[in-house]
């Protein structure tokens, strides 16, 4: 996977060199000799991934490193800091700058292009799950939000077979989180459908190959969103860049520093979070969408959208597809009478009844106000009138109750089927809405029923 990538760094020759090894791996590379200028080319055409070194004169790469962190809209840009020190202090102090990785001088190229990779896959999901909540924003859906977005609290299931550095893992851990020690693959798998904010494996099991749980969890739907940090052996660089081919988001070097373990776990709990509340909020606007929400039903927009497929699919004329438009009958009236809240409360209530009387195959929609439309594909205009009636009497035969108050509806309803090949769905629509008009003008609840064009 290729992406674009910001490189900052003052000297000019290791600039050179490290632009030419990625450019040689296809990625797509700008530099920039100094804080200031990185900053104004970031804001400027965003990157995938910034790389940063940390000894600059002027603004060094920590500094540079908080203002993106503090920036809303590139914040989310990876950024991995590059330096000549590989000191905890450097390395946690990077960590607290926000830096999402820290690889030090002089550059192993291995483990650099496996960072990207994994930088560049994780930047486009989260790229595309921003792209789909702002599109739904711009539309005025803006749901509720109800994610956790902190990074504490965290059940984090950690599998090693070395008892001692699993108690170790879990003790540094469970000041903030809660963890769950595992050695054994198979319970591992069945804890992880908890389901879990974080796995920390130890890759170099004695008892089985870690690997293969890495793979599993990655592969299975319950466990894949949840972020995998690999406790490694730096020497076992085999196994070590397989984990990150497999999918493995950060890794942990023995023997580990406890506060790095905690500031790369906050991390990844982090990230996790934001992404499941991306996810979330895009299903929640898509279900917004299509859904009345006093009713639960879908909405007129939907129902058209559902009618104008059906009516594709069947342009032979050969499917019948008949359709109901239903009005409560003076409903005005009950909220003159009850006031609105309870007209409401009757609203959903009609909309539960009418929804119990349709079949699976059959689309009820609220159009609008106090009018629904069941939509019912292959069905001819006398089973429609058999399910409409059904309806009718379901709605009259009890007062529906609310707040104690016993209020009467009824409802009327006109019923139309298509009629061959140059029918549209408008006039299927329409012809429900004179048939309904009929009901209404001799006498209300009762159902009405038109055949044929006229
Ligand atoms: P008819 O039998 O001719 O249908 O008489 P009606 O009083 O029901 O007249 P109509 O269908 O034209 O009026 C619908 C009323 O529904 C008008 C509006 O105030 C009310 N209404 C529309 N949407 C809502 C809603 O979401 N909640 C409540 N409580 N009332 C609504
Ligand atoms: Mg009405």
């Amino acid at each position: 996977m290729t992406a674009r990538i910001l490189l900052v760094d003052d000297v000019e020759g290791s600039r050179r060199l490290l632009q030419a090894k990625l450019t040689a791996e296809y990625y797509d590379v700008s530099t920039a000799a100094d804080g200031l200028s990185a900053l104004a080319m970031a804001a400027d055409e965003p990157p995938d991934i910034i790389l940063l070194d940390v000894i600059m004169p002027g603004m060094n790469g920590l500094q540079v490193c908080r203002k993106l962190k503090a920036d809303e809209t590139l914040k989310h840009i990876p950024v991995v800091l590059l330096t000549a020190l590989d000191s905890r202090e450097a390395r946690l102090e990077g960590f607290r700058a926000g830096a999402d990785e820290f690889l030090s001088k002089p550059i192993d190229d291995v483990f650099l292009f496996a960072r990207l990779r994994s930088l560049a896959r994780l930047k486009v999901m989260i790229d595309d799950l921003r792209e789909r909540e702002e599109s739904s924003r711009r539309m005025g859906m803006s749901p509720m939000p109800g994610a956790r977005l902190g990074a504490s609290g965290g059940r984090i299931l950690i599998v090693d077979d070395d008892p001692e550095e699993a108690g170790a893992l879990a003790a540094d851990l469970s000041a903030e989180h809660r963890p769950f020690i595992e050695a054994d693959p198979e319970k591992a798998l069945l804890t992880a459908r908890g389901p879990i904010d974080l796995a920390v494996i130890n890759i170099g099991c004695h008892g089985f190959d870690a690997l293969r749980l890495v793979a599993g969890l990655v592969s299975r739907d319950y466990s894949r969103q949840a972020p995998i940090l690999a406790v490694v052996d730096p020497r076992d660089r085999s196994r070590l860049l397989k984990a990150l081919d497999l999918g493995v988001n950060d890794l942990l070097p023995k023997p580990f520093d406890p506060l790095e373990l905690r500031v790369r776990a906050k991390a990844l709990i982090r990230r996790k979070r934001y992404a499941d509340y991306l996810r979330d909020t895009v299903v929640q606007s898509m279900e917004m969408a299509v859904t009345d929400p006093l009713t639960g039903l879908n909405n007129r927009r939907y129902m058209m959208g559902q009618l104008d497929a059906l009516f594709e699919e069947c342009k032979s004329g050969s499917e019948a597809i008949s359709l109901l438009m239903l009005d409560i009958d003076q409903f005005k009236r009950v909220n003159d009478t009850w006031g609105h809240a309870r007209g409401d409360q009757v609203l959903k209530e009609v909309a539960g009844r009418i929804a119990a009387c349709v079949r699976t195959m059959d689309l009820p929609c609220r159009y609008g106000g106090d009018e629904f439309v069941v939509v019912m594909p292959a069905t001819h205009l006398s089973d429609a009138a058999a399910v409409a009636e059904r309806i009718r009497c379901a709605v009259s035969a009890s007062p529906v109750m609310v707040e104690g108050q016993d209020i009467r509806v009824s409802v009327s309803v006109g019923v139309s089927t298509n009629e061959g090949e140059e029918d549209r769905p408008e006039s299927l629509l329409r012809r429900a809405d004179e048939a309904l008009y009929e009901a209404k003008v001799s006498g209300r609840n009762q159902v009405m029923l038109r055949a044929t064009k006229r």
